[in-house]
């Protein structure tokens, strides 16, 4: 036959396959799948065992399984709707298969007295069990049907494709597995002992059966959330096997984040060699010097700047790190040479912070700061506009507003991200078009206080170079932490009362985390009254989501003036709102949060030099997990060490926040249950860039192929 014969068969269209036509090609493509190899490396999610029949006495709810006995009765009944009701018995037991649709042909086919064998999930019907529209096959009495003696996979599969031509095509590039280039260097496959990858394939795609409960064995980030599970068939070699495959998966996701960051710096942005006179000229004024570890971030950042190629740089800093002098000396970098600068917070209460800090700073230096907000009108907007497409405004601040609306720049060269938790790697590269001004890209800062172990930087965020400022500023005394049951909610609400006397603030924060907004407002509308009522000398205001965007800035101005001495919130105030005298934080609902964001709230207080501290209000009964939580909040306040507890009890795609999450997709590998691997990655993916290089493309190209025919690659090119 041709399609044997071909010497590069694995590498021609799916097309090459008897039986695949456009249309199948075209569905197959939304799988990823468009050559033959890529058949071999779409891989199952989990398997059914058909390899035995079990006697329906032994039948549990919630099984896969194949049954075989003889039809007793078939009959259709009118229950709510029309149904086929078909029983049948093996002499242990009786089992009710149940149809909704059926043909007349159908019915007359399941007489009583033929032997049929069904495949399908057990299910609970009143007091018997059943299965509804099993597959099944009725069996000649004289000719016994072989059953299968290896697992059958499930595929991801999409609509229109079934299971079973999935299952006929891997089939058939199975036959061809020999011929798979092994692309992991030899030294690479001594060293960990990995077996050949062709074994590998067939063994994952026709595993031997022998447990009673088949499962996934396999569980990359891509396996549609599902967990992994401790009943996979032949679990130890399975395991064995697939470790081959993840550490190729890991290996080709660390080539394409190295080429896309190659890639970057092909392409021009303007050098910026001029010293920084504004800065120089803005630090005379400043009441604090910076910290060492700013000055050392400032200080890469300017080298970054400097080069002819994009600057592409994560600062990660914990909250209070004092990131946002960081940003403005980047940004009077940019326009000491003659650029402008966008700054983009998540929030419009961020926005106008760093608005109101940047005036403060930058116009007694004679620079121009533009506000753009999604709440101006466009007779509001227009002067604004007008200043920045004619180089008068120098630095624009805004909510990503500064990029959907018609804002243009006369000479845009750096764009900073602030709080970039909230953006996806998409917005990050769409900006970065947005900003492009001939042959010259803009430079781009992205800054957030989400402490990212490293491990997981280097393989989320591989294409960022990171830096971080890991020092507080001086003066900040330790936040005091403690967990206190619902019941002692009056204490709290003395402590407040006195502090408040002592002339501190303190913010409240109230929290339903499933319920709607309109609920979550409703409560901290509730506590607010509350509140009042209880502290009738204390002047308290209230923000929520809700809230007009010039209602909640006021209420904040008010706040930050010290007019307002208690603020009830809803999670709004989660990031980078500075109130330095604000010296206590309580946070209701406390389990119901993550670890990081506990953290991040808590970062709103112990910014001042007053003592301050955090009251995690909890309602018992607690579960374990939300009282690991709770003791992480109360023994560290670092946020790296925080962010390692939260790694483990919540795995990394929570980590990263979701957005992140589709961006690392991994079909096999975890970066959580695999992180341990990515040293050695590492390591052998600079072996294949120095002594291999034709491979890397082989390799991003097998593994990185995304569902609408993209390479994983491009959403790394930020
Ligand atoms: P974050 O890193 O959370 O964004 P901010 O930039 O809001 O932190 O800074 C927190 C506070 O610390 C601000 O009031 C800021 O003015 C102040 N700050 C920043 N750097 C220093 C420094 N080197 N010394 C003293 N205070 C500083
Ligand atoms: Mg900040």
């Amino acid at each position: 036959m041709s399609e044997a014969s071909s010497p590069d068969f694995l590498q021609q269209p799916v097309t090459a396959l008897r039986g695949v036509g456009d249309a199948l090609a075209e569905k197959l493509a939304r799988l990823g799948i468009m050559r033959v190899e890529d058949l071999l490396f779409h891989l199952p999610l989990r398997y059914q065992d058909r390899t035995r029949i079990y006697p329906i006495a032994e039948l549990k709810v919630g099984q896969e399984v194949l049954v075989e006995g003889e039809i007793e009765s078939t009959e259709v009944v009118l229950r709510g709707r029309r149904m086929m009701l078909c029983h049948i018995s093996d002499g242990t037991g009786i089992l009710t298969l149940r149809f909704f649709h059926f043909t007349t042909a159908q019915k007359q086919s399941l007489r009583q007295g033929v032997p049929i064998r069904c495949f399908g999930e057990v299910r609970q019907a009143g007091f018997k069990l059943e299965m509804a529209h099993p597959e099944y096959r009725l069996l000649s009495a004289t000719h016994p049907e072989p059953i299968e003696n290896t697992l059958t996979p499930t595929y991801p599969a999409t609509e229109g494709l079934q299971q079973r031509s999935l299952r006929r095509l891997i089939e058939i590039a199975l036959e061809h597995v020999d011929e798979l280039p092994d692309l992991l260097p030899e030294r690479v496959v001594e060293r960990h002992g990995f077996p050949q990858l062709g074994e590998v394939l067939s063994l994952l795609h026709k595993p031997q059966g022998g447990t009673p409960s088949p499962a996934l064995p396999l569980s990359g980030e891509g396996a549609r959330g599902r967990a992994p599970s401790d009943s996979s068939p032949d679990k130890g070699r399975l395991g064995r096997v697939s470790s081959r495959l993840v550490f190729e998966e890991l290996l080709a996701h660390q080539l394409g984040v190295q080429q896309a960051r190659h890639e970057l710096q092909q392409v021009q942005a303007p050098a910026m060699q001029d010293t920084n006179r504004y800065w120089q000229q803005l630090l005379r004024s400043l009441p604090f010097a910076p910290t060492d570890a700013q000055n050392r971030v400032i200080g890469e950042i300017t080298q970054d700047l400097q080069q002819g190629i994009p600057m592409n740089r994560l600062v990660q800093g914990d909250v209070g790190s004092g990131k946002t002098l960081v940003a403005v000396a980047a940004a009077l970098h940019a326009i000491a040479n003659g650029f402008q600068v966008a700054l983009m917070a998540p929030t419009e209460l961020l926005a106008e912070q760093h608005y109101q800090n940047l005036t403060r700073w930058l116009e007694p230096l004679g620079l121009e700061t533009v506000f753009i907000s999604g709440n101006q009108t466009p007779r509001q907007r227009r002067r604004k506009v007008e200043n920045l497409l004619l180089g008068i405004g120098h630095i624009a601040v805004g909510t990503h507003a500064l990029f959907q609306r018609t804002v243009e720049f006369l000479q845009l060269g750096l764009i900073i991200i602030d709080e970039q938790h909230r953006f996806g790697v998409h917005q990050r590269m769409s900006l970065r078009e947005k900003g492009k001004q001939g042959d010259n890209y803009p430079h781009q800062l992205v800054m957030t206080a989400t402490p990212i172990p490293r491990t997981l930087a280097m393989t989320a965020y591989g294409d960022l170079d990171y830096s971080v400022i890991d020092e507080l500023p001086p003066g900040r005394t330790p936040i005091t932490t403690v967990a206190l049951s619902n019941e002692r909610r009056d204490d709290v609400i003395g402590r407040i009362a006195a502090a408040c006397c002592e002339g501190r603030q303190a913010y409240w924060v109230c929290t339903l985390i499933e319920e709607s907004e309109a609920l979550q407002c409703e409560t901290a509308e509730d506590t607010a009254a509350l509140l009042r009522e209880r502290l009738p000398h204390v002047e308290v205001g209230l923000v929520h989501g809700r809230l007009h965007g010039s209602e909640k800035e006021s209420i904040m101005r008010q706040f930050k003036q010290g007019e307002i001495q208690l603020l009830v919130a809803t999670t709004v105030i989660e990031v980078g709102v500075d109130v330095p005298n604000a010296s206590l934080m309580i946070i209701e609902n406390a389990e119901r949060f993550g670890l990081s964001q506990l953290h991040q709230l808590r970062g709103r207080v112990g910014r001042g030099s007053t003592a301050s501290s955090c009251v995690l209000l909890y309602q018992n009964p607690l579960g374990k997990t939300a009282r690991k939580r709770l003791d992480a909040m109360r023994n560290s306040t670092d946020g790296f060490v925080i962010a390692d507890i939260d790694l483990e009890l919540r795995g990394p795609g929570e980590v990263l926040g979701t957005r992140q999450t589709g961006d690392v997709r991994l079909r096999i590998a975890s970066l959580l249950r695999d992180q341990h691997l990515l040293p050695a990655v590492q390591v052998a993916a600079r072996e294949i860039v120095a002594n291999y290089p034709e491979r890397v493309k082989l390799l991003t190209k097998r593994w990185l192929q995304q569902p609408d025919g993209d390479t994983a690659t491009r959403f790394f090119q930020s």
